[in-house]
């Protein structure tokens, strides 16, 4: 009798587990119990001989008609030939290998009926025609039964393909796994009984016979539907428990003071607050005034206000007698951060200034580049308290920084910044943990907030502020030659009426050490995708008299903030930029976006960009120029794009278009994802439920004490790789 951590050596003996082990990096009966099959072949898909395309991934039913060896002269030396018929036409299954090495004609001999799967090449052997083949395929043999039961059983039969590799046959992965499955000896179910009922799911023991020998598809189904759930419900009770820890943790409350800054803020604010603001607002200053560290996810699409709700969380902070810090991702961003909160803040950010408000504070800047005298200061009030709040890049985890009473932690945009150095300064605080708000403007598709985010609490906001005026968006494409020489035109046109126009490359093009931003296309063979100092001299020539600055990561950053500053005060018409430009910036007197081609960005990233534009009463263009053909991927990506502007829309559509892997992030990727039935496209309900009955479980009995086989699950799945995974989410 076999448990899941016994290893295949002993269930399977040394020579089959090494195979596996060697092929298929499978060492337990568990591992091999959850390599599951890729799909199932059944008589209705089987193709028929004479239907085959190049090309194509096939299984088709045929009879073994003739075995043949032969020599090469190449490596590997030998190739086993066995042609099969199913009376339609006739295809060559070709094996390589040294001679003796490994024998499929023990299985095939002329007479055999097998299923065979594989990818269909064709060969043009030196004299006659072109044969059809599958080399290495997998294959099954059939045994023929009495007629016409026979026909039934067939027509039932549903046969598991899995993934294999080359010099694996179908079969050993197959037969192995039954052996397992006879020998299985599982413990208690680790899903709670009353849990399985509730939301209908099968034992654990008749789900793993149900993925890998099912007798019906009903079967299947269901053996899914519990192997899904097990992959949800793992990581959502990973996830709540760290929130129950985190909750449990300390911090200093800051509930809202009566006549602070945050009052007096308000009182000057040039706006009305939308309504997501306030309640989003009233949320936040709820958690702030508890003795447990906030940790809040804030979404908000581009230009929908997110920064004047940190705003007001950090002086509520403030006036709570504590500091905050703002993270920024880049320093333009950090710089812009700083200069319109003391905009905003007027003499409330003046304490000790002539003119500043009596009960001011003062806001202060660190980013890496700036000067030894600023940076000085800048410490200095961040240590003594003097300076309430506390803008900054990555320059802000360094030791040398210290804070008097570090009460709040805002991270702008969230996917620029790993969860270490939001710890980094969680760590800056001593006994107490500070409240932690992130905000990102990427809009998260609620899967992934509940799985990647899942330790966060989430608030969003939904609406843009009144009187935001609309962006239109255009492709640019290279069968209307007209398009692209308007859109010069129409640069000139708005900058003649006083407006400003950004334009995108995604490489600065200065040879090698580029921006690394845009993706790769999938086609491949492409030219590079322009730079920057290519386009310049030609913008020079088709906007003769406008003023054109360049902004790209590798300037120094006094340069940056010197090209930002300009731009902002309008003393530039264009803004040459890379996507450095992406996050955050705010003019709203920029009115035209061109994005050069536009196909080598994300859906997402496409999305944030144009947000530079529309920001104030003005109407916004966006132009993404591009030479993908219509019909290609890309075109479909830039069309939907150009479709709408309802970023919870595209960014579905962006995770559609990705592989697991790259939503999940870096830790998971070159490894096997953990999660193998779950996707995060398709499984929101499963994902749901999940979280509501781990979150549930995990507060009566959260270290799973009366659920010790959950327990050890959890250990076990929880692999290495996987707890470093929520380590950095
Ligand atoms: P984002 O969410 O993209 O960071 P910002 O916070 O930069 O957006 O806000 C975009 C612009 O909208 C800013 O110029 C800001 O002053 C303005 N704004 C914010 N809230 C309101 C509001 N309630 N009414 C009008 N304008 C607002
Ligand atoms: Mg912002």
């Amino acid at each position: 009798m076999a448990n899941l951590d016994e290893p295949l050596r002993k269930v399977l003996g040394d020579k089959t587990a090494k195979v596996l082990e060697k092929g298929l990096d499978l060492h337990t009966a568990g591992d091999l119990l959850h390599h599951y099959p890729r799909r199932y072949a059944h008589r209705g898909e089987l193709t028929q001989l004479s239907g085959l395309q190049d090309g194509e991934h096939v299984t088709v039913m045929a009879e073994v008609v003739k075995v043949q060896g032969r020599t090469l002269s190449r490596s590997p030396g030998y190739v086993l030939e066995i042609t099969v018929t199913d009376g339609t036409g006739e295809l060559k299954l070709s094996f390589f290998g040294r001679k003796g090495s490994y024998r499929p004609e023990k299985d095939l001999s002329p007479g055999t009926r097998g299923l065979f799967a594989g990818k269909i090449s064709t060969y043009r052997p030196r004299s006659g025609r072109a044969v059809r083949q599958l080399a290495h395929p997998q294959y099954k043999v059939v045994h023929e039964k009495g007629a016409e039961q026979a026909a039934q059983e067939w027509a039932d039969e549903i046969i598991p393909i899995y993934p294999s590799t080359k010099n694996l046959p179908i079969e050993t992965i197959g037969t192995s796994v039954g052996t397992v499955l006879d020998q299985l000896d599982l413990p208690a179910d680790p899903m709670p009984a009353p849990l399985l009922r509730r939301r209908d799911l099968i034992g654990l023991r008749e789900a793993y016979e149900g993925i890998h020998r099912p007798r019906s598809w009903e079967d299947l189904g269901r053996a899914r539907k519990r192997l899904k759930w097990d992959e949800a419900f793992v990581v959502q009770v990973a996830l709540a428990q760290r929130r129950l820890a985190a909750s449990a943790l300390p911090a200093t409350p800051r509930p809202p003071s009566f006549g602070g800054l945050q009052a007096e803020f308000d009182a000057r604010l040039p706006f009305e607050l939308t309504e997501g603001q306030r309640e989003v607002g009233d949320e936040i200053a709820a958690d702030l005034a508890l003795e447990h560290p906030m940790h809040r996810l804030l979404q908000g699409d581009v230009g929908s206000g997110k920064t004047v709700v940190a705003l007001r969380a950090m002086l509520q902070v403030v006036d709570g007698g504590g500091q905050a810090a703002l993270l920024a991702p880049t320093e333009v961003l950090a710089q812009q951060h700083h200069r319109s909160i003391t905009g905003m803040l007027g003499d409330l950010a003046q304490a000790g200034q002539i003119g500043g408000a009596d009960n001011a504070t003062r806001v202060a800047l660190l980013t890496g580049s700036q000067g030894a005298k600023a940076r000085k200061e800048a410490l200095l009030d961040a240590a003594s308290g003097a300076a309430g709040i506390v803008v900054g890049t990555h320059a802000l985890l360094q030791e040398s920084v210290q804070f008097a009473d570090l009460g709040l932690v805002v991270v702008d945009e969230q996917h620029r910044f790993g969860v270490e150095q939001r710890d980094a300064l969680r760590e800056k605080t001593g006994g107490g943990r500070p409240h932690v708000l992130v905000m990102t403007a990427t809009p998260i598709p609620r899967t992934v907030a509940m799985t990647v985010f899942g330790d966060l609490e989430t608030s969003v906001l939904g609406q843009l502020p009144a009187g935001r005026s609309e962006i239109q968006t255009h492709v640019v494409p290279p069968e209307k030659p007209a398009f692209f020489a308007r859109t010069w035109e129409r640069i000139k046109e708005e900058a003649s009426n006083g407006r400003q126009i950004y334009i995108v490359c995604p490489r600065i093009g200065e040879q090698e050490g580029d921006e690394g931003d845009a993706i790769a296309s999938d086609e491949e063979a492409r030219r590079s995708p322009l730079g920057i100092m290519e386009v310049l001299p030609k913008l020079e020539e088709l906007l003769t008299g406008l003023r054109i600055g360049v902004l790209h990561g590798k300037l120094h950053p006094d340069e940056k903030d010197a090209v930002m500053r300009r731009f902002t005060d309008r003393d530039l018409d264009v803004l040459l930029a890379t996507t450095v430009i992406e996050v955050g910036v705010d003019v709203p007197n920029a009115t035209v976006m061109v994005i050069m081609d536009a196909d080598r960005f994300g859906v997402s990233q496409l999305h944030q960009l144009r947000g530079r534009v529309g920001r104030g009463s003005l109407h916004g263009l966006c132009l993404l120029v591009t030479d993908a053909e219509p019909g290609s991927k890309a075109r479909e990506r830039l069309d939907a794009v150009a479709s709408t502007t309802d970023g919870f829309k595209l960014s579905r559509l962006d995770l559609e278009q990705r592989r697991e892997g790259d939503v999940l992030g870096a830790a998971q990727a070159g490894r096997t994802s953990s999660l193998r039935l779950l996707t995060l496209q398709k499984d929101e309900d499963v994902i749901r439920d999940a979280r509501e009955e781990a979150t549930t479980l995990v507060e009566k009995d959260p270290d799973l004490s009366d659920h010790p086989g959950l327990a050890t699950v959890l250990a076990s799945l929880l692999d290495e790789d996987r707890a470093d995974f929520l380590e950095k989410t």
